[in-house]
């Protein structure tokens, strides 16, 4: 990989002060982990490099149907590279449950950043949740899951649908102590990969909808030591190739509830908020790796007699990159510090919780946009080579598109972002925390960001509901976009004056709508780290 990026080899924990500003910022506790965070450092800029790349190029998960007898196993086969990561990579979802932070998880989330291995943690991560919380009978599931011994996963998504969970049609059956499916699931990652799934299925005589969901932990081999449901086949996928997606049959499937049943739709968004959560964090990680190999790339590279890092123009895009990188990463972590603070409560939720999901739906739809934008700048600023598969900063970018998609498209996030606005009023929380932040800061740009935050609630707040549905989206980044505002400037209380200078370069491109002010040219201290 050395001839292939810039950015392998370095350690990434080391290479990353907006990482260690946010963390001693929202987990000061951090400093007793750093040398995990070190060694994960080293293992992101190198083990993960090397595997994600070989993966994606040259090894991607074969789906093994039948034995040399004839029996359906519907068993992937990973590269041996990768078994081994991963096993090596399983003990980052451990903090949460004995006693540590979600902080912690995250923050290892975000130096892996390859959404195809993190896929497969972050799946493995929910499946463990929800046993932790709701189903305690599986503890030895669970901690199989933690230590590497089992992969969970997730599936929700049916043919006729992903964002709309309500038209689920998989079918549960009673049978005894235990249940039975029947139907398909569409979009499964971890498909033959997984020992333990978590399955969403209506219960007979439930009401159709969302509410007549339940959830179910699914094994892949049942109690009386068969196959329990099939595999039809894997999913060919223009990146995440590390993760095998596949689409899965249930016939007579065992199943075991988890909670209880009308619950169902409430622990499935549970879960959802780990992985948008992820998704948000992990995007700011992809966003950065691109930064990386491009940091390094505009102090090699000349063009006009002079190094690239020294025209204006180019500056001007790591300005761009620095504000993206720096606000969406604040961003994510702040949401999982609200979900941290909420995680252990149960239906049905205090506002704390409404509020920890409401900004999930602002971290989890902004961040997308940010990597996808970084990784596609990064790809631009490296030219020709940029656009080629030799090396590595192209995959980034393919890598990035899929956290818009996943986990609940930018509409979706939009339409939830209302409802939490709607039914549980979790705006209010959100005024509450961020007028003060702004009032506090106290600059023409933060002034910017409080209208913007009053103006877009009130329209919302004065639409008809089809009206407030056209606004949601532009209100879902309306509002990130001023809380990247308010949470860099209240970074740059402990973390120095070049947050506040972000914040101030953030609102003006993306609140104010200009360009980036020109004084940024000046100022290496912005745009260079
Ligand atoms: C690589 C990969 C892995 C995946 N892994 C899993 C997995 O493990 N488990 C799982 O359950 N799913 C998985 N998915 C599925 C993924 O979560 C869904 O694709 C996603 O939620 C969108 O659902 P859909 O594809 O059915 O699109 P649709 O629901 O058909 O939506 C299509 C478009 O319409 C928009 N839309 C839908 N309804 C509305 C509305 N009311 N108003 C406005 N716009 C709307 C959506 O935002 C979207 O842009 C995976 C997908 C991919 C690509």
């Amino acid at each position: 990989m050395r001839y292939q990026s810039y950015a392998y080899g370095q350690n990434h924990w080391e290479r990353d002060p907006d990482l260690h500003h946010v963390l001693a910022h929202y987990w000061p506790g951090f400093t007793a982990h750093e040398d995990e965070l070190r060694r994960f450092g080293a293992l992101a800029g190198r083990e993960v490099y090397e595997v994600a790349y070989h993966v994606d190029h040259d090894a991607p998960p074969v789906l093994v149907m039948h034995d040399l007898d004839g029996n359906r196993v519907d068993r992937v086969r990973l590269s041996p590279a990768q078994e081994a990561l991963l096993r090596e990579l399983a003990p980052m979802n451990r903090p949460p449950y004995e006693g540590g932070r979600w902080l912690h998880h995250y923050a290892l989330g975000y130096l892996v950043a390859d959404p195809g291995l993190y896929c497969i943690l972050t799946i493995t991560n929910q499946t463990a949740y929800v046993i932790h919380k709701y189903a305690p009978e599986f503890a030895e599931w669970k901690e199989k899951l933690l230590r590497g011994a089992f992969w969970g996963a997730t599936w929700m998504t049916e043919i006729q649908g992903g964002s709309d969970l309500g038209a689920n049609t998989l079918q549960a059956v009673r049978d005894g102590d235990a249940w039975r499916l029947d139907g398909e699931k569409y979009f499964c990652s971890g498909a033959g990969l997984t020992d333990v799934a978590l399955v969403t299925a209506r219960p007979e005589g439930a009401p159709a909808g969302p509410k007549g969901l339940a959830l179910f932990l699914v094994p892949r081999i049942n109690r009386a030591g068969a196959l329990n449901y099939h595999v039809r086949r894997l999913k060919d996928k223009s990146a995440t190739r590390a993760v095998p997606s596949g689409e899965v049959e249930f016939r007579g499937s065992e199943a075991f509830q988890v909670g209880e049943a009308e619950h169902g739709i409430y622990y499935t968004l549970e879960v959802l908020t780990v992985s948008r959560l992820a998704n948000a964090i992990a995007g700011m990680g992809i966003a950065r790796k691109a930064h990386l190999e491009v940091l390094e790339r505009v102090q090699r590279r000349r063009s006009f007699g002079q190094l690239l890092v020294n025209h204006p123009l180019i500056r001007r895009d790591l300005t761009d990159m620095a504000v993206r990188v720096a606000g969406g990463l604040v961003l994510g972590f702040h949401a999982a510090d609200r979900f941290e603070k909420a995680w252990e409560e149960r239906p049905p939720y205090t506002a704390r919780y409404h509020y920890a999901r409401f900004l999930s739906h602002l971290a989890k739809n902004r961040t997308a946009d940010h990597a996808a934008e970084v990784t596609r700048l990064a790809m631009e600023l490296f030219g020709g080579i940029g656009f080629l598969e030799e090396y590595a900063v192209a995959r980034w970018h393919r890598e990035a598109l899929i956290t818009p998609i996943w986990e609940g498209p930018s509409n979706i996030q939009a339409l939830d972002l209302l409802e939490a606005m709607h039914k549980k009023r979790a705006h209010e929380a959100f005024l509450a925390e961020f007028i003060p932040i702004l009032e506090k800061a106290g600059t023409h740009e933060a002034r910017a960001a409080r209208e913007v935050i009053e103006g877009t609630l009130a329209r919302l707040a004065d639409s008809e509901p089809e009206a407030a549905q056209w606004y949601a989206k532009d209100a879902t980044i309306r509002l990130a976009d001023a809380a990247q505002v308010g949470l860099l400037y209240q970074l740059a209380e402990t973390a120095g004056e070049r947050y506040a200078r972000l914040a101030a370069l953030y609102a003006r491109r993306f609140l104010l709508g200009e360009e980036y002010p020109a004084w940024a040219l000046r100022e290496p201290a912005v745009w260079s780290a």
